[in-house]
């Protein structure tokens, strides 16, 4: 369990935009969801500009972290899985928390699926990022690129962002 740390503490805490409990837009099925703060890639057409800043949003409580695996578990409200976007879940000030997120969601909810969305490519990744791969199922990955943008690509915007189903 992780230790308590003040919620003014923003270099050592995430940060997060927005927490959906239920969502069946981002991601199959109906899911947890969470928008996080920070992203360092800049990408012309970003719908998602208010999360570039790591200190942006909210703090990331361990109430927060307690409520998403509580409502993964909700037997009223079947949900397929955990959806982590932003902002970027792997930018490097984002990783030990969304380690520790999702290793407890592998250890505490049975059967449900973890999709990350990614500015990075997967072959770019630090050794700290990979840890968080592997732990997923799903990884979107690189940066959005307005002029390969098409709506009718499910689950990411432009054509050179790949889908990867790891495992
Ligand atoms: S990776 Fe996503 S959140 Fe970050 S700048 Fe690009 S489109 Fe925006």
């Amino acid at each position: 369990m992780r230790t308590h740390r003040s919620p003014t503490c923003h270099e050592e805490t995430m940060n997060y935009h927005q927490y959906y409990p239920v969502d069946v837009v981002n991601g199959p099925g109906t899911r947890c969801t969470l928008f996080v703060s920070g992203c360092v890639h800049e990408c012309r057409g970003c719908y998602n500009k208010s999360t570039w800043r790591l200190d942006s949003g909210v703090p990331f409580t361990q109430a927060m972290e307690d409520r998403i695996i509580a409502d993964l578990n909700d037997t009223r409200i079947k949900r397929q899985g955990l959806s982590l976007s932003g902002g970027d879940p792997l930018h490097p000030g984002n990783v030990p928390d969304i380690l520790r997120l999702i290793t407890r969601v592998r250890a505490e909810c049975q059967g449900k699926d973890i999709w990350l969305w990614t500015g990075y490519r997967i072959d770019e990744l630090t050794a700290a990022q990979r840890e968080v791969v592997e732990l997923i199922n799903v990884l979107i990955d690189g940066k959005f690129v307005q002029d390969l943008k098409d709506p009718a690509l499910i689950w990411r915007g432009s054509s050179n962002q790949v889908v990867h189903h790891l495992r």
